[in-house]
């Protein structure tokens, strides 16, 4: 499968703004609360076959928490 690129949240710098869920045109993008991560609802790839790696999140993101990433098309 040909390599593509998806984003990483990184769950520290991310301010719960659900910005990034909000600008992804396939929606694949849920904001949750996870035991250990604190009270905030964070942004997970829900599901990540859905994501299409076009950068929307990362542009959406006022924090610059969002960082694309190659990946093998198995994440
Ligand atoms: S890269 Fe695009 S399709 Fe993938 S999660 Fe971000 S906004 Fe959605
Ligand atoms: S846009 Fe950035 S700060 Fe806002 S929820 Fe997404 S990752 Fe977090």
């Amino acid at each position: 499968m040909a390599a593509r690129r998806l984003p990483r949240f990184d769950h520290r710098a991310c301010v719960s703004c659900a910005a990034c869920a909000e600008d992804c045109p396939v929606s694949c993008i849920a904001m949750e609360t996870a035991p250990g991560r604190g009270p905030h609802a964070k942004p997970r790839l829900s599901p990540a076959s859905a994501c299409v790696g076009c950068g929307a999140c990362g542009r959406a993101c006022p924090v610059s928490a969002v960082a694309m990433c190659d990946t093998d098309g198995e994440a």
